[in-house]
């Protein structure tokens, strides 16, 4: 049996005539952006977040940089960020032309650590990013203390979490805003790219609004200079049907990781560990080992495809070159590029697959002890 890492035409086959006719309606209706739509995804998406606003954006990596430009962070400003998080979180700091400061993850959450975060913050930080990272929530409670205290701004970077809970409330309503990638192969993804932002500020959903529509609510009249980056009709229509899944399918996701947890205990591996209070959605299930090439290499093998979330952190990518930061700055992160692995997961890998995906670790001799 061969197992790939995640079928995305899957959901289009259990949500067909739902899809087409969402996709149609669009078509037939002649209108493409801007409409009803994305109002009612907005709106929708809101309500299922519990925040109070949402703003449909182009994709993730716009939804974390217009909430940064909104809040008029930029140059001489610093931007607390993890070193353990895809380069998105990053570039949306660095975009608007404001200094990284990463923060090294807790060992066995890979999120923020919060016990560092105090000792990163000086007078010119203005605001904190949490990741929500391979949708498990960040331990938000001791960040958004230190928060108010300094008087910074909280981004919820949500991309990989929807749906998932902290101590009972959704993530994207915890921090001052939050910001999401509906990226096709996330929990809730469209067909092409796709972001939002969800806050229960309403004058930055107002400036959020004008920033993404080339700094314009009025047709013709621009009051700031802003961008285009909106979430296409098309895109709305297809979110609408797929959040109407995005709980059973976080289920689905669930039992998978529940399988993996138990069928994998004691054979080497480091597994994901969930704290008290927190209910993730398993967009990755991240194990790790310190043969993981090796691993990796022998599942294959099995004909069982698994990718690395991520082999290289931000600090070492060329695109950060001129920042100066050499291996061994942020060795917590550097340690984990090397030996993280994601096995598959996702609402529709079947459960034979994941007997198949244990099996294989089962028989792989690299899954413990240094070779
Ligand atoms: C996917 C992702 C983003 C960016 O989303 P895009 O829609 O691809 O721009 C940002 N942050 C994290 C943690 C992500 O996983």
């Amino acid at each position: 049996m061969t197992v790939s890492f995640l079928d995305l035409r899957a959901p289009y086959v259990e949500l067909k005539d739902e899809l087409d006719s969402a996709v149609a309606r669009v078509l037939e209706s002649g209108w493409f952006l801007l409409g009803e739509e994305l109002s009612a995804f907005e709106r929708e998406f809101a309500a299922y977040t519990g925040t109070q606003h949402c703003v449909g954006v182009g994709n993730g990596l716009d939804a974390l940089r217009l909430c940064l430009s909104a809040r008029g962070i930029g140059p001489g400003d610093e931007v607390i960020v993890p070193s353990n998080t895809y380069i998105a979180t990053w570039l949306a700091v660095s975009q608007v032309g404001a200094k990284l400061v990463p923060v090294e993850p807790n060992e066995r959450t890979y999120n923020i650590d919060p016990e560092k975060i105090e000792a990163a913050i000086t007078s010119r930080t203005r605001a904190i990013i949490p990741v929500h990272l391979y949708g498990q929530p960040a331990e938000m409670a001791p960040i958004l203390t230190l928060a108010r205290q300094y008087g910074l701004f909280v981004l919820e970077d949500a991309a990989q979490a929807q749906g998932a809970r902290y101590l009972g409330r959704s993530v994207g309503g915890l921090g001052d805003a939050a910001a999401w990638s509906f990226y096709p192969g996330k929990n809730l993804g469209a067909f092409g790219d796709g972001g939002a932002i969800t806050t229960n500020d309403a004058a930055l959903a107002g400036q959020l609004r004008t920033l993404r529509n080339y700094g314009s609510t009025v047709k013709y009249v621009h009051e700031v200079q802003g961008g285009n980056s909106r979430l296409d009709e098309l895109q709305a229509a297809v979110l609408r049907v797929k959040l109407r899944s995005l709980d059973e399918w976080n289920g689905r996701r669930q039992r998978i990781a529940q399988q993996y947890c138990e069928d994998l205990l004691d054979l080497g591996l480091e597994l994901p560990f969930v704290p008290e209070g927190m209910d993730p959605v398993w967009h990755l299930f991240v194990v790790r080992s310190p043969n993981r090439d090796a691993l990796q290499a022998q599942l294959a093998a099995c004909g069982i495809q698994t990718l690395i979330h991520y082999p290289t952190p931000p600090h070492l990518q060329g695109a950060y070159r001129e920042l100066g930061w050499k291996q061994g700055r942020f060795p917590i992160a550097e340690r984990f590029h090397e030996e993280v692995l994601s096995l598959p997961i996702g609402p529709h890998l079947g459960l034979d697959q994941v007997q198949a995906v244990v099996d294989a670790v089962s028989r792989s001799s690299a899954r413990s002890a240094r070779v």
